[in-house]
């Protein structure tokens, strides 16, 4: 018998894309291809004009209804995830309203030569090279904003047709997800932990999508030139979402290489984990106090796996989310008291509901004036809207305090600026309290829990000695620090470059905040994103701070740099940043002291 030759092992193939999320992902590579989209471009009978546009609106309830769907989705996604794409999807939602875009459409219709979905292409496309071909402003940002329209279209013409959208589900587990390109929207879309990375043909570092994967955790490449030409579905792939390297079939000495690279990041990852079990404590034996932040009740498992000790800010607006009706005193009640259990004597810090300017509460909207205010993030929100709304805040207030039975509970105020905001609220506790009392078969603890508050306004940072006869514990925001401060939106593109919690000024108003506390004898902790940067804490510790809450996911590396400093160099560091001259020039302060 003739022996049959077998067949050459495929060659190994080294392409290069952009690291955008790092990470080693060793798989098969299985595209989710996106349905080819068709348009119809017969010209309609002229008395189906009506029901062209009634298709149209129908399109439009559809996309506005999936995009709501996806808004609420990001609830439960990483922070930086729903920073990013929240902003997007309002844009979305915004042009499925009387937008420009829109008007075209329609107008196209009735002009009579084309269908609802060959208008809805043909006015994204008009727009889009409209945008392109503006002076002014940078191309990145007019490519976005073309993308943008061009999407939304794309979203209106698979809903007028009925055409499928990409779906990722079919596609095996623990495969590398391979695409032509991939959107924001659908990035939301995506499992962490079905696939090992994601690989794409198009993209790049700093689009909306990588910000999404990097959020997501998973080890991902993307802009590899022809990819697809290149990459046989289902071949064995390697990629390095650290150096942007993709290896197809690769060779035995590759693969012992990435395994290799694999085990080490594992091997730290590990390390990390054991950091759960140490103290918080510089090498000079400071001790500090690393607390996690809580959005849904859901991360509480990775909470309680962090070394978090207890929880610092839990955000209550989950609760509102979602819902058909605002939650009552019950259901409320019960939700604080099943998260108070699991954290089993550490103390939980529950933030009344922080609700207007961004934060915009579906449930609540009714009791909002019908014209949006002009200004909303200078405007009704946080501990403003509490006290407007005095029934909401009686009830969150009546149901912490019957859930505090469970274990050691803290009330915290958003957005405070003066002190009388604290006094206000303080008289609307004791009214709740004493009601609780009457009430029977009431179960209360023997005190009222204590009431702090958040900074997070450049004034509540000035005038904290007035505001810390008032409250018993202070936690900084510095997300909205860093906004009102520096008067930049983080999610404007006008002002993004300027939003940094690194400006110097931002750090001396950090500076000042934990001197007025410590003279005023308040606890303070910080509980914005700047806590769970590791490369900060020194700096942070350096400024006064000794108390942090953060994702749960940030707890051991930030123990980390703690274990890994001295006060001494803390303090210096702290003092060359708050004479640096911008943000640039301490985070190039900050690199130096790690050796960077
Ligand atoms: C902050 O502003 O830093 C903060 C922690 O509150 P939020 O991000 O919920 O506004
Ligand atoms: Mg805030």
């Amino acid at each position: 018998m003739k022996a049959t030759k077998k067949p050459a092992a495929p060659k190994e193939k080294r392409l290069q894309g952009k690291p955008v999320s790092a990470g080693i992902a060793i798989g098969p590579l299985h595209e989710a291809a996106e349905p080819a989209l068709t348009i119809c471009r017969d010209k309609p009978a002229p008395e189906s004009i009506p029901a062209e546009l009634e298709r149209l609106e129908d399109a439009v309830a559809r996309s506005r209804k999936q995009l709501q769907k996806l808004k609420s989705r990001l609830s439960a996604m990483p922070k930086d995830s729903q920073a990013e794409i929240a902003p997007l999807l309002d844009v979305y939602l915004h042009m499925l309203g009387a937008s420009r875009l829109m008007r075209g459409i329609k107008a196209r219709i009735q002009e009579g030569e084309l269908g609802a979905e060959a208008a809805a292409h043909e006015e994204a496309e008009a727009q889009a090279a409209l945008i392109m071909s503006q002076a002014g402003g940078d191309k990145a940002s007019r490519t976005r904003r073309a993308d943008e329209v061009q999407e939304l279209a794309r979203r209106l013409i698979r809903n007028l047709t009925r055409q499928p959208f990409r779906s990722f589900e079919g596609l095996p587990q623990g495969s590398i997800l391979t695409a032509q390109d991939l959107r924001p929207a659908e990035a939301a879309l995506i499992q962490p932990t079905r696939f090992a990375g994601i690989v794409t043909a198009e993209g790049g570092l700093d689009g909306h999508t990588a910000v999404m994967l990097r959020a997501l955790g998973l080890p991902a490449v993307l802009g590899v030139e022809g990819l697809l030409d290149k990459a046989a579905p289902g071949c064995f792939a390697i990629i390095d979402g650290e150096t942007g390297d993709v290896i197809l079939n690769p060779s035995k000495a590759s693969f012992d290489a990435a395994r290799k690279k694999l085990a080490a990041q594992t091997r730290a990852r590990r390390s990390l984990a054991r950091l759960q079990h140490l103290p918080a404590q510089t090498r000079c034996g400071v001790q500090i106090e690393l607390q996690a932040n809580l959005e849904l009740p859901f991360e509480l498992k990775m909470i309680a796996e962090s070394g978090a000790r207890g929880i610092g800010l839990l955000r209550s607006e989950f609760m509102f989310m979602n819902r058909e009706s605002a939650p009552d005193e019950e259901t409320q009640f019960r939700i604080y008291r099943d998260i108070i259990e699991a954290m089993d004597g550490e103390p939980v810090t529950i933030r009344l509901l922080d609700w207007g300017s961004d934060k915009e509460i579906d449930v609540l909207s009714r009791l909002l004036p019908e014209h949006p205010e002009p200004n909303p993030a200078l405007g009704l929100r946080g501990v403003r809207a509490l006290l407007q709304f005095e029934d909401l805040l009686e009830t969150q207030l009546a149901a912490i305090m019957r859930a505090a039975i469970a274990g050691p509970v803290r009330i915290m105020l958003p957005m405070v600026t003066v002190a009388q905001e604290i006094i206000d609220t303080r008289e609307v506790m004791r009214r709740v309290w004493r009601r609780l009392k009457r009430r029977k078969a009431v179960a209360l603890p023997e005190a009222m829990p204590p009431l702090g508050i958040m900074v997070e306004t450049a004034a509540a940072a000035l005038a904290a000695p007035l505001l810390a006869k008032h409250a018993e514990f202070f936690a900084i925001g510095s997300n909205d620090l860093t906004m009102y401060t520096l008067a930049a939106d983080r999610s404007s593109p006008g002002a993004v470059k300027l939003y940094d919690p690194l400006e110097p000024a931002v750090l001396r108003l950090l500076h000042l905040i934990a001197s007025f506390a410590a003279a005023g004898g308040v606890p303070v902790s910080l509980c914005g994103e700047l806590a769970a940067r590791p490369a900060a804490t020194a700096l942070l510790l350096g400024l006064g701070l000794r108390q942090f809450s953060m994702h749960g996911n940030a707890v051991p590396l930030v123990k980390q740099a703690i274990r890994a400093t001295t006060l001494l160099a803390c303090e210096e560091l702290a003092n060359q940043a708050l004479a640096a001259p911008d943000a640039k020039a301490v985070r190039e302060i900050l690199a130096r002291a790690q050796g960077g």
